[in-house]
């Protein structure tokens, strides 16, 4: 069904968004991207008659109410955003929440408490979706970084809307630009990846060799890749169980003649601290009391080079500890060449919480050709996995 064809006159419309937003200690949202990108999609609803019900979950609380994850601290940011008041549920599913969704008037929005307050949520469970769908006519799931799961309001839900289930505008747009990298035959492709584990990115860099001409290796994770190939790293970030992973990575690489670019030197200092002095370092000769937190000045111009020339980016996770700013360097000389190719005809695909929070601190997020808002969503189904959230929407 096409959103933008739907008739919402009168109608309720459920929409799974992706609200599970950064926040500080005060409850304050610190990264709003989520929550602005989702708005197209609400107003559009509100403009064409409709009614919203805001459908999300917020962290990874236990199974059961807790304050500390509730949905309730993003009020003040969603009301200001969309300049509107809005009225919250304490529950998703009791008996009050079916009331005040059941009267809503056409142009109001109501924001159900966090999913996953209930185990249902993420067992996906029939029961539980089956409730969920009674606070609307019309279901539209807008949340691509939840799109990977199985989840009761992400994809079971949908079959309780069989003729009445839809796309939103921000998953619409994911799944644009997420085909343009899968299905152009531009290259040189280069991906990039960082942040801290390769544990957590291990399918998707194995999957990237096959595709991939450059990858790109920066971050905690260059190290282990480092120390594989015994370098001395002192105490950077390192995960011993994958140092043989490292090697097999390292050598399919070369059999597919792919070009593996590693940091040749880091910024190092004693401390895990924004004012411990730093200095630069081959990365493999770092002394026992030192830990790389950047990648050095050499590192920089290597991967400016290799990400100017690309035709194809795709970019997941920061250089080094960017949210110091004594080590946001790395992650900020390659946002800038990733821009620099943008500009000269490149498509630039960033995704993954950390390199969206850095783009958007660099202010760099509307000079690259898409920054998607689910991570791990994005990186499966570059995999070419079928997303369930996906899959639950086109099916029948
Ligand atoms: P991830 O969630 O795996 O993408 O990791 C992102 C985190 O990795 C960020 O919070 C960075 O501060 C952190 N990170 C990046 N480089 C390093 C490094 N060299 N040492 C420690 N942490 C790092």
């Amino acid at each position: 069904m096409d959103f933008k064809s739907y008739n919402f006159q009168n109608k309720r419309a459920l929409v799974r968004v992706d609200f599970n937003v950064p926040l500080d200690e005060n409850g304050r949202v610190t990264d709003d991207t989520r929550i602005k990108m989702a708005l197209p999609t609400i107003n559009w609803i509100i403009k064409a008659g409709g009614s919203v019900v805001l459908l999300s979950h917020l962290g990874r609380p236990n199974d059961e109410p807790d304050s500390s994850y509730s949905l309730r601290q993003i009020i003040p940011c969603l009301e200001n955003s969309l300049n509107k008041n809005i009225t919250f549920c304490n529950d998703c599913i009791d008996e009050n929440s079916l009331i005040i969704t059941k009267n809503l008037k056409p142009g109001c929005i109501v924001l159900l408490e966090n999913l996953r307050f209930y185990k249902e949520e993420k067992l996906g469970d029939e029961d539980f979706a089956k409730t969920l769908s009674k606070h609307g006519d019309v279901y539209v799931n807008d949340a691509f970084g939840t799109a990977h799961r199985e989840h009761a309001s992400t994809s079971i839900i949908a079959n309780f809307f069989p003729n009445d289930k839809m796309f939103g505008f921000l998953i619409q747009n994911e799944i644009k630009s997420v085909e343009t990298v899968l299905n152009s035959s531009k290259y040189p492709l280069t991906a990039i990846v960082g942040g801290a584990k390769v544990s957590s990115k291990i399918t998707i860099i194995l999957k990237l060799i096959e595709k991939v001409d450059h990858l790109i290796i920066g971050g905690g994770m260059a190290y282990t890749f480092i120390k594989a190939q015994k370098g001395s790293i002192g105490k950077s970030l390192v995960e011993e169980d994958y140092l043989d992973l490292a090697i097999e990575i390292l050598d399919k690489a070369k059999k597919r003649n792919v070009q593996i670019h590693l940091p040749s030197d880091a910024l190092c200092c004693k401390e895990f601290d924004n004012n411990s002095v730093s200095t630069t370092r081959s990365i493999y000769e770092i002394p026992n009391d030192e830990m790389g937190l950047d990648i050095g000045e050499d590192s920089i111009k290597n991967f400016e080079e290799v990400i100017k020339k690309s035709s194809l980016i795709l970019w997941n996770g920061p250089m080094g500890v960017f949210e110091m700013s004594n080590f946001q360097k790395g992650t900020q000389s390659v946002a800038n060449a990733i821009v620099s190719a943008t500009e000269n005809n490149a498509f630039s695909l960033i995704g993954g919480g950390d390199s969206v929070a850095a783009i958007n601190l660099f202010k760099l997020a509307d000079k690259v050709s898409h920054v998607s808002t689910g991570g791990g969503a994005m990186l499966e189904y570059l995999e070419g996995k079928e997303l369930p959230g996906i899959k639950s929407i086109r099916s029948l």
